[in-house]
């Protein structure tokens, strides 16, 4: 963060000065006192489990050299004398007021990314790119939510050249807080699926609580909507400027072709609605990384970067750990780790990434309950269950895990075991780990499937 001074943050955050120096300097705002480093602003907040206020003196201790604060009483008397103290009447609200303000001293393009899937894949594709160029700043792991995207935004720094935010939403109302925090240049939409589904009832509702961003999004800006998703064209009307569709399975605004499973990765054509098109190389598996890879393209050659560039770029991209993770195990097994979050469309692109490859190995498929679906959770599993019949034949075995997904396992026809719990699961696992075998681990973070592979590596 470039330096604030203290009456200056309490401008920002729309708050009265009650102790300090005004020019004293803050060289970080934090309300993690994990965080906190020489010359921090420690932000207590009160909405969690624990309030903020009760940890003033520790945020002292730990190098922070003023607070903000909305509860005078909860006010130490033995602060050092310098501290200083910011009031205002909601910690989050000025948190989120601070953070506008920061972004507002910045001139380069923000990019927002919203959807139901694909946010954080994204979010990196287009980073790398950007940066294979000069330096980005990017959400930093998946801090998309009301306390995670002003703290984004507040990491901004002079030396960037773009910034690239995700922002995530349970519920109505949310992108439409954070886009106004964020105000960005481009913004994308990744997906409407069923992901929170409980929460809104509908697509189409899940559609608007997306659609918030548009209004957000600069008039001379750009908006790019995945046309593969049926329920994005229907909020394509909402924003006025400039409107790019992407899409994997038909010409669009840029779209890709001649879409190739390869060693390594995924090889493809990219056609722009200009005439112009590449070849380009993906070192990820699976149709929707290509559909990932292409909002990258699209606001790489809009800033200015040449298709050249772009395709160098896209074949070097590297992932976060748990997103189709390939890791070699010890007994010479290939586990794919796909363990981070899983909606429908997410684990049937997944499973069917994975029929593609390790030609060589008798393929095990290990899926685990889907969260937050909603009523409709139970045939939502039977629907992936019956979505992957047709590829049944390129596995040797589907081995499900966890309440739910017992009727993702009764719709399915192929070889099969179901388990209550990962413990049962891991004794029939354990005899095929060798290197004749390769696996596919995915389901919802809840589950915490990735410890069946920690598991599996620490068994003798
Ligand atoms: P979160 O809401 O948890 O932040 P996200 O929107 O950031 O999720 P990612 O983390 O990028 O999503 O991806 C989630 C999962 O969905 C990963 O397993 C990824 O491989 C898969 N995935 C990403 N994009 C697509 C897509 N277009 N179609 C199907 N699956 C996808
Ligand atoms: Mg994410």
């Amino acid at each position: 963060m470039k330096p604030i001074a203290l009456d200056q943050a309490a401008i920002n955050a729309e708050g009265i000065l009650i102790a300090g120096s005004p020019g004293l300097a803050l060289s970080s705002v934090h309300f993690d006192t994990r965080e906190l480093t020489v010359g921090s602003l420690f932000v207590a907040l009160t909405g969690g489990a624990r309030d903020g206020h009760d940890f003033l003196l520790q945020a002292a201790e730990q190098g922070a050299v003023a607070a903000l604060v909305s509860n005078q009483e909860k006010i130490p008397g033995d602060l050092p004398n310098d501290f200083g103290l910011i009031l205002v009447n909601d910690t989050l609200r000025g948190f989120q007021k601070l953070a506008a303000a920061y972004r507002k001293s910045f001139s380069f393009p923000r990019i927002a990314i919203t959807g139901s899937i694909g946010k954080t894949t994204v979010k990196d594709i287009v980073a790398h790119v950007l940066a294979s160029r000069s330096p980005v700043y990017k959400t930093y792991k998946n801090f998309n939510n009301h306390i995670g995207v002003p703290l984004s935004l507040l990491q901004m720094e002079e030396n960037h050249q773009a910034a690239v935010l995700e922002l995530g939403m349970n519920h109505a109302g949310e992108i439409d807080l954070l886009a106004s925090l964020v105000q960005p240049d481009i913004s994308v939409i990744t997906f409407i699926g069923e992901s929170h589904i409980e929460y809104f009832g509908t697509r189409e509702k899940i559609a608007l609580a997306k659609a918030e961003l548009l209004p957000h999004t600069a008039l001379d800006g750009l908006v790019l909507l995945n046309k593969d998703s049926e329920y994005l064209r229907l909020i394509a009307h909402l924003y006025p400027g400039e409107l790019m569709y992407y899409s994997v399975n038909e010409k669009a605004d840029i779209w890709a072709e001649q879409i190739e499973t390869v060693e390594g990765g995924t090889r493809f054509k990219v056609y722009l609605a200009s005439g112009e098109y590449f070849e380009a190389f993906l070192p990820l598996h699976g149709r929707h990384s290509v559909l990932n890879a292409l909002p990258a393209v699209a606001i790489a050659k809009r800033l200015g970067m040449d298709t050249e560039q772009i395709a160098y770029a896209l074949s070097t991209v590297q992932l976060s750990a748990m997103r189709f993770e390939q890791i070699n195990g010890k007994h010479a097994t290939v586990y794919i780790s796909d363990a981070y979050n899983a909606s429908p469309v997410s684990m049937e692109a997944a499973v069917r990434t994975f029929a593609e490859l390790y030609p060589e190995c008798a393929r095990i498929v290990v899926l685990g309950d889907m969260y937050e679906l909603g009523p409709d959770s139970r045939a939502m599993h039977a629907g992936v269950g019956a979505s992957i019949q047709d590829i049944a034949e390129r596995f040797e075995l589907l081995v499900t895990i966890g309440e739910d997904s017992r009727h993702l396992h009764d719709a399915y026809a192929g070889k099969k075991l179901h388990f209550a719990t990962k413990a049962e699961a891991m004794a029939a696992l354990l005899p095929l780990r060798d290197e004749k075998h390769a696996f596919l681990f995915k389901a919802s973070k809840g589950m915490s499937l990735w410890t069946l592979i920690t598991d599996l590596e620490g068994h003798e």
